[in-house]
């Protein structure tokens, strides 16, 4: 329970409704304020229970899109249990059109959340302690943020549990993608305060996309999350419809990037304009360069070469090409045709 948010709506209630999740807040110009973070509800009859957020970054729009013209279109006829939407947990990033909240906080590194925390602590202990427990599938749309450019792909991270990561690849399989990208555990990152690892620790069913990147949205990437999300849903079995395979839309069958190995990630080791050398889906050796930083201040230096550390496919490049050292410029993965072929450990 919370005591610090709550809806607008009857989540419970048959029939389709718009609202707003109600947080307690306080600001300067207003003491006894509230934070009202949009959501809507469809709920026909008996079947799982769906939640669709994205926005959880605020520079990521392709999945805003998706879930608002989903909220817009979906009729409760259409529905078979019930699909509830957050189309901006991040409403004041995506104003603001950055990653982060304007108070600093990467919403996705706030779970569980705190009910008696900042805002975004509030809503994320409301998703952890009310949304996540009451559904049976999870979406969790990203599309890369200002600083890195994705090969448009629905993502997992590799889960030790063989029962857990069969069913993380069936969701992964559901956007149709063209690649399916492989991670580690986020280096430097508590898996638990991520959003989706506390819908992966509840034992909801997940999907989690990265449908581009460098904070733009494309017709084709915002289509993908479209697609990708009726077909998830599809699978789910919240909406009428058999879900339908790359083969079966006629499409290439889908490629596997293996990003776990020691070498995959590649930062920036100086300051200045990051300039990417090889394209997203591209091929690379070991030692070829990928990427300059240039130092613009003195045209006589120069740039600084970033080579490639192991061979394999650049499945994220850099967006934002401002770089200081640390930054993530590249994420080099090793292609496989199935994940049957990959290593068990790395
Ligand atoms: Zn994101």
């Amino acid at each position: 329970m919370s005591s610090t948010v709550s809806s607008s709506i009857d989540l419970n209630a048959e029939g389709k409704a718009t609202g707003y999740l109600i947080i307690g807040d306080s600001t300067n110009n207003s003491g006894w304020a509230t934070f009202n973070v949009p959501i809507i509800k469809v709920k026909n009859g008996v079947g799982p229970t769906v939640l669709v957020l994205a926005g959880n970054h605020g520079d990521e729009y392709e999945g805003q899109f998706a879930a608002a013209t989903l909220a817009h279109e979906l009729k409760a006829s259409d529905v078979h249990g019930r699909i509830i939407i957050i189309p901006c947990l991040s409403q004041e990033a995506s104003k603001a059109g950055t990653r982060h909240w304007p108070t600093g906080v990467n919403f996705n590194r706030t779970f569980p959340g705190n009910e008696n925390g900042a805002v975004s602590d509030k809503l994320a202990h409301y998703l952890t302690n009310e949304l996540f427990p009451m559904s049976d599938a999870v979406m969790d749309i990203h599309s890369g943020g200002r600083g890195m450019y994705f090969i448009p792909c629905s993502h997992m991270v590799w889960a030790k549990d063989k029962k857990q990561r069969a069913k993380m690849f069936a969701s992964m399989l559901a956007w149709n993608t063209s690649h399916h990208l492989i991670f580690p555990e986020q280096p430097g990152t508590n898996p638990a305060s991520l959003l989706a690892g506390e819908a992966e620790r509840q034992g909801k069913t997940l999907f989690t996309t990265e449908l581009g990147g460098a904070g733009v949205a494309t017709f084709e990437t915002t289509q993908l999350a479209k697609d990708g999300l009726q077909n998830a849903l599809r699978m789910s079995g919240v909406i009428d419809g058999a879900p339908k395979s790359r083969v079966e839309l006629g499409l290439s069958a889908p490629i596997f990037v293996d990003m776990r190995g020691p070498h995959a990630y590649h930062s920036a080791t100086h300051t200045g304009l990051y300039e990417n050398i090889i394209g997203l889906g591209k091929a690379v050796k070991k030692g070829e360069v990928i990427g300059l930083i240039h130092e613009m201040d003195h045209p006589d230096t120069p740039a600084v070469k970033i080579f490639a550390e192991q061979d394999g496919v650049v499945g994220v490049m850099r967006g934002f090409p401002r770089v200081t050292p640390g930054d993530v410029v590249a994420v080099i993965g090793k292609p496989y045709a199935s994940t049957d072929a990959m290593p068990e450990n790395i």
